[in-house]
């Protein structure tokens, strides 16, 4: 790969690519920095299953020097678009722009399978699906003792059927008061609710709507809001992600909100990323910026007005950084801080935890193989610790986590950061939430 010749946008072949999207891979100097931190490549050990390997196929893939062959689109599709490559690259390569245009022109190019995918996550933002995954999480959640034992007879199969949760509670509600805190309001909190967060991670959202409360905040989740976007940005369905950022944007700036919370990583910097998504669109680019100057991750804003819990809990935790949350929004130290408020709470860092978990919206339905093999893999970083707990900050990674522990550590909890958070202060404290 060394003596890879450099990307030269000049001769994209093709009109239907957005040339100013790849610009940025001509900076690509194969140093190879980012190779080893990319989740892929960690398991699979293949130059073509790395960032550098991957710009070097997107380059020659619009360009024309090679035709979008079956086996070309699996290494492209096997990024997780996880950005770790981004975030350590020192030419700062803008590889996810570059990767979301690249997907979006194999979708032209006769991507069956790849036009099947965008319409199975359309059909997943149906709340008749949201509630279908709530009854098929609860009814799963009894067979969760067998999942070892399949595990070693099926294994790939055993994990996606791992990856479902076990929903505690009611599907949450969208509505436009959630909570009042009691005294004057420190602001206008607007949650975004998600797709599938309501129906998998139901008392992930009450958690955060009573914490934000408790930290002063009135919590309001306005109607007409929708997915955010993420996963269809990043298969490169671009039109349905613009689609539904604009719906955002009307609701959100609708209810005139002081900030705008998120609970879901990869959901938090897609917001803070509708500019460069709308680049090009005059009518919303300003009311994009707006968006994202006004959102936050709920850690971010909890760990600046939230007082301390009083309620202890007694285990060992470690935290596992979303990609999105770190190496895209650069929301790293809120998170520790919550969990190190906590009395008896031990936090112990564990090796590497900003690298990826695998739990990418789909991948693992689609990929099932190389999930499993990701995710275990960020399981022994998580077992070496000896916590008791692992704790993350976005639903893909708690699934994904879950999944593993599941199959090979059953004793170990996982939890949502706002969940530990919560559990302690119900622990400890009176609170008033509607
Ligand atoms: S670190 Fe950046 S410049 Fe080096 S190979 Fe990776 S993408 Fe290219
Ligand atoms: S985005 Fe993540 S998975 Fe994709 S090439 Fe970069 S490091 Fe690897």
């Amino acid at each position: 790969m060394g003596s890879q010749r450099n990307f030269e946008p000049r001769k994209i072949r093709s009109p239907f690519v957005n040339a100013s999207a790849l610009n940025g891979l001509s900076r690509c100097v194969h140093c190879g920095l980012c190779v080893p931190h990319c989740p892929t490549f960690q398991v699979l050990r293949t130059e073509t299953d790395a960032p550098r390997g991957r710009i070097h196929l997107m380059g020659a893939l619009v360009e024309g020097r090679v035709g979008p062959s079956p086996v070309l689109r699996e290494h492209l599709d096997l990024c997780l678009l996880c950005r770790h490559c981004e975030e350590v690259c020192p030419s700062g390569v803008p590889f996810s722009p570059a990767m979301e245009e690249v997907r979006r022109f194999l979708i032209r190019r006769g991507g069956v399978w790849a036009k099947l995918r965008v319409e199975a996550m359309r059909a997943l933002l149906h709340p008749l699906a949201g509630i279908s995954l709530w009854a098929l999480g609860n009814i799963g959640a009894l067979g969760y003792p067998l999942l070892p034992l399949m595990g070693r007879l099926l294994p790939s199969l055993a994990f996606l059927a791992a990856y479902l949760p076990h929903p505690q509670g009611a599907p949450s509600r969208k509505g436009s008061l959630l909570a009042r805190p009691t005294g004057r309001p420190k602001g206008r909190a607007a949650i975004l609710v998600g797709c599938v967060m309501p129906y998998l991670f139901p008392q992930t959202h009450r958690a955060t709507v009573s914490l934000l409360a408790l930290a002063g905040y009135e919590v309001v989740a306005p109607l007409g809001q929708t997915c955010c976007g993420a996963l269809f940005a990043h298969m490169g369905s671009t039109d349905t992600a613009k689609h539904l950022a604009r719906r955002n944007i009307d609701a959100f700036l609708k209810e005139k909100p002081d900030v705008i919370v998120v609970n879901a990583a990869g959901c938090g910097a897609m917001l803070k990323e509708y500019p460069r998504l709308l680049q090009e669109d005059e009518e919303y680019l300003g009311k994009a910026r707006q968006v994202a100057a006004l959102t936050r991750d709920v850690t971010e804003l909890l760990a600046q007005s939230l007082p301390p819990p009083q309620g202890t809990l007694r285990a060992i935790a470690t935290y596992q950084d979303p990609c999105h949350l770190a190496h895209v929004q650069k929301v790293r130290q809120p998170p520790r801080q919550l969990l190190r408020m906590i009395p008896q709470l031990q936090l112990i860092e564990m090796e590497s935890p900003d690298t990826c978990c695998g739990g990418a919206g789909l991948y693992p339905i689609f990929h099932p193989a190389v999930a499993r093999a990701i995710a275990r893999h960020r399981l022994e970083a998580v077992l070496a610790t000896g916590a008791q707990m692992v704790v993350t900050a976005n639903p893909g990674c708690t699934l994904a986590l879950s999944a593993a522990t599941k199959l090979w550590a059953p004793n170990l909890k996982v939890m949502h950061v706002v969940d530990v958070v919560w559990q302690a202060w119900r622990k400890g404290a009176k609170h008033r939430h509607v």
